[in-house]
């Protein structure tokens, strides 16, 4: 079936974003591997995609975000979409590589109860490998690296929130070889099928269980089928002790990544570690001046 797909107008950050890019130099860049990332029998099919460009005029770094202008519908030039970096950049042949991780969006229309396709993500998602895409930016601060390998890192993010945390593993273990404070990472999905990067389809973190400093805790949806909100908060209530611990050492990094709804979650889960939402606001202003807080959340 053909569903038609509506002009959508964007509000808040995503309008400011749109505004933004008209004046973006656009850099075009090459598909090269496009790999779902979420098994066969998940509902949610999130792929993970590498482009290519030869020549090295455009890069970006974790933390960061790239902006896929999208082809036009109804009239419109672009839409324009922001996407987390997923891997480091690799530099190949005198061109860079890099990769973002989409989650394809459909969403039901509130009075017709109809089902349309997403914009952006449908386009990326079903993008044959060889196309060429444009994209704007990079945007956002690249996530800072503590100067020391003693140095404790806190990573809590969702979804598609695991992308920057993923290139931040690797540079830990692969490009530095080890690593001695604490990694610790509270990952949430809906269900153990939608845990990105460590399910049955792609186990890319799961070589990572074995460096000694490295712990991954998972937080699922108690009801994944009901849109129940995953209980990121009980995994980090969990491991109050260690957290509490990480929180008062002097040199932990602390990296949060995803859906904006996550914030509250993490927020009562640390301030019921903390004793009071004072002293974890206190906590929290005090690591962003020390620069050892950093979010992207959307
Ligand atoms: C900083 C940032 C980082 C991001 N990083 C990632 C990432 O790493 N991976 C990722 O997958 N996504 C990421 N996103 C989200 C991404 O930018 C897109 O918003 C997402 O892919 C959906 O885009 P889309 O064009 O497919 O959907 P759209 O077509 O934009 O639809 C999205 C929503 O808009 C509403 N909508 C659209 N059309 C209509 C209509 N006609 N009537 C009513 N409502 C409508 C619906 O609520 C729908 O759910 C990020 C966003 C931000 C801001």
């Amino acid at each position: 079936m053909i569903v038609p797909i509506l002009p959508y107008r964007p509000k808040g950050p995503e309008m400011s974003a749109v505004r933004e890019s008209t004046s973006a130099k656009i850099y075009p860049a090459t598909l090269v591997r496009s790999e779902r990332i979420t098994p066969e029998k998940s509902a949610e099919d999130v792929r993970h995609l590498v482009f290519r460009r030869d020549d090295l005029s455009f890069s970006c770094a974790m933390g960061q975000c790239v902006r896929v202008m999208a082809p036009g519908q109804y009239g419109n030039q672009y839409h324009p979409r922001l996407y987390l970096v997923a891997d480091n950049v690799a530099e190949r042949d005198g061109g860079i590589e890099f990769a973002i991780c989409v989650k394809r969006h459909n969403y039901i229309d509130d009075f017709n109860g109809e089902r349309y396709p997403g914009i952006a993500s449908n386009y990326l998602c079903d993008l044959p490998v060889g196309t060429s895409v444009q994209f704007t930016g990079p945007f956002g601060y690249p996530f800072a690296m503590p100067a020391s390998r003693k140095a404790n890192i806190l990573m809590i993010g969702m979804g598609t929130g695991i992308a920057p945390f993923r290139a931040l593993i690797r540079t830990l273990y692969e490009t530095y070889g080890s690593w001695d404070g604490k990694v610790r990472l509270f990952y949430g999905a809906k269900s153990g099928l939608e845990m990105l990067y460590m399910n049955d389809e792609n186990k890319d973190l799961a070589q990572y269980v074995y460096q000694p400093t490295f712990k991954a805790f998972q937080a699922i949806s108690p009801r994944p089928a009901f849109d129940a909100p995953v209980a990121i908060d009980q995994a980090i209530a969990q491991n109050a002790a260690e957290v509490w611990e990480m929180l008062q050492a002097p040199d932990t990094y602390i990296y949060l990544a995803g859906v904006d709804q996550m914030q509250a979650s993490v927020n009562q889960a640390l301030i019921a570690i903390c004793g009071s939402a004072d002293t974890w606001y206190e906590l929290k202003d005090a690591l962003k001046a020390s620069g050892r807080w950093h979010e992207v959340l959307y």
